[in-house]
């Protein structure tokens, strides 16, 4: 099918919820993807942090077939070893104490707020922050703490505070004796990719201490390694009780894992929650193969953050690019403010694939890319910015 086709089959039959790209792809290796005619892109978006391992990575496809030929799904009635495999290698890397898997990112933290209100029974508040993003189901977009994503779908759930963003003060003001969980992303992703300061942090760290609340890191965007450490709270010292994943985790396919801690490990039990597709012998082997990639020691880890100080060095480089922010492989760049949707279309028509986040232009290339296409991509952007600004 060519790309006008496929293009007037999902404009004519899909609901019309996403503002797309101009653009049909049919294939891709590492980090380049092809359209039907055969035309290149370079990826600085792995599918907004999903392909952590860029585009059909060899050994990944072989897992994934190989589970596709074997097991496709069971139910959770039944053990499997995918995701004994996956989940084991999850608590070793993070020293978390057990998992529940779900499908996607907003399931995941549904599965968080749910845990969390059952903590404690006489609390029921979650508190997070105003730039947060956190998802689009009725509770996760109640979560969400931007303003714009609470235009319709009243009434939201009740019990949530948002305390302004790096704002102490405010942190103090919005928690009250009915909290019972703080939830953040130590870098904001979607809200702007805002690094929360240390002192905030540690403000947020001491409350949850002081009060016995339960410190939620919603590391959907963050975490398997994305910020050059496995999870982005690593970068300031602190160890929360619950952790959401979804995006990268699997590589490609659908997966939400809830981590929880020593404290939080025991609050779900029988009954409490559950999800058909959750734990998709399928989708745990592919997240199993991608986990199996951090158990190295750290080397790969290393590689993400040395790429990331490349990137940062060359951005700053330049004209146009006002500053960058994020840590790793997660990366905004601060362009003139009207910008940075021009600047993306620019790339687009120049053979790159970049996104936005608010104001800024965002970059979540694969995990594995090579420095030769990190040139190739960066050179594409410095066309693009100097067509734009
Ligand atoms: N949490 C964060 C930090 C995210 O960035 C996202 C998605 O962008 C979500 C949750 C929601 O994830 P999903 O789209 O898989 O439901």
């Amino acid at each position: 099918m060519d790309s006008e086709k496929i293009k007037k089959l999902e404009n004519d039959y899909t609901a019309n919820t996403y503002a797309r790209y101009d653009v049909a792809l049919v294939s891709g290796k590492g980090a380049v993807a092809k359209d039907p005619e055969g035309r290149e892109f370079i990826d600085f978006t792995s599918g907004i942090g999903v392909n952590s391992l860029g585009f059909c990575e060899p050994g990944w496809v072989d897992a994934v077939q190989r589970q596709a030929g074997l097991l496709q799904h069971t139910s959770n009635l039944f053990y499997t070893e995918p995701c004994a495999l996956a989940s084991e290698k999850l608590i070793k890397l993070t020293g978390m104490s057990n998992v529940f898997f779900a499908n996607s990112g907003a399931e995941a933290n549904e599965g968080a707020i749910k845990a969390a209100r059952k903590y404690k029974s006489d609390r029921f508040q979650i508190v997070t922050l105003t730039e947060s993003f956190h998802g689009r189901t009725m509770a996760t977009i109640t979560a969400t703490g931007q303003e714009s994503f609470h235009r319709y779908f009243t009434p939201f759930l009740q019990g949530f505070g948002y305390a302004e963003t790096n704002n102490t003060e405010s942190l103090y003001e919005t928690v009250t004796e009915d909290t019972c969980a703080i939830m953040i992303e130590f870098i904001q992703g979607e809200g702007g990719i805002n690094e929360l300061n240390r002192d905030f942090v540690d403000e947020i760290v001491k409350i949850c201490d002081e009060k016995d609340i339960l410190l939620i890191a919603d590391e959907v965007q963050t975490g398997l390694g994305r910020t050059g450490k496995f999870m982005s709270y690593e970068h300031y010292g602190v160890k929360p009780d619950i952790v959401t994943l979804a995006k990268g985790v699997g590589g490609g396919l659908p997966i939400g894992c809830v981590l929880f801690g020593e404290k939080a490990k025991e609050i779900l039990g029988p009954g409490d929650h559950g999800s058909t597709f959750g734990a998709n012998p399928i989708a745990c082997a592919g997240a199993d193969y991608v986990l199996s990639k951090f158990m190295d020691g750290g080397a790969f880890l290393g590689e993400i953050a040395d790429k990331g100080e490349y990137f940062r060095e060359k951005l700053l480089a330049i004209p146009g690019v006002k500053g960058v922010s994020g840590k790793g492989l997660m990366i905004g760049i601060d362009v003139d403010e009207k910008n940075a949707k021009e600047i993306v279309a620019e790339a687009l028509k120049r053979g790159l694939l970049t996104l936005t986040a608010k104001d800024k232009v965002r970059l979540l290339p694969p995990l594995n890319i090579e420095y030769e296409m990190i040139d190739k991509g960066l050179s594409i952007l410095a066309g693009a910015i100097k067509a734009v600004v």
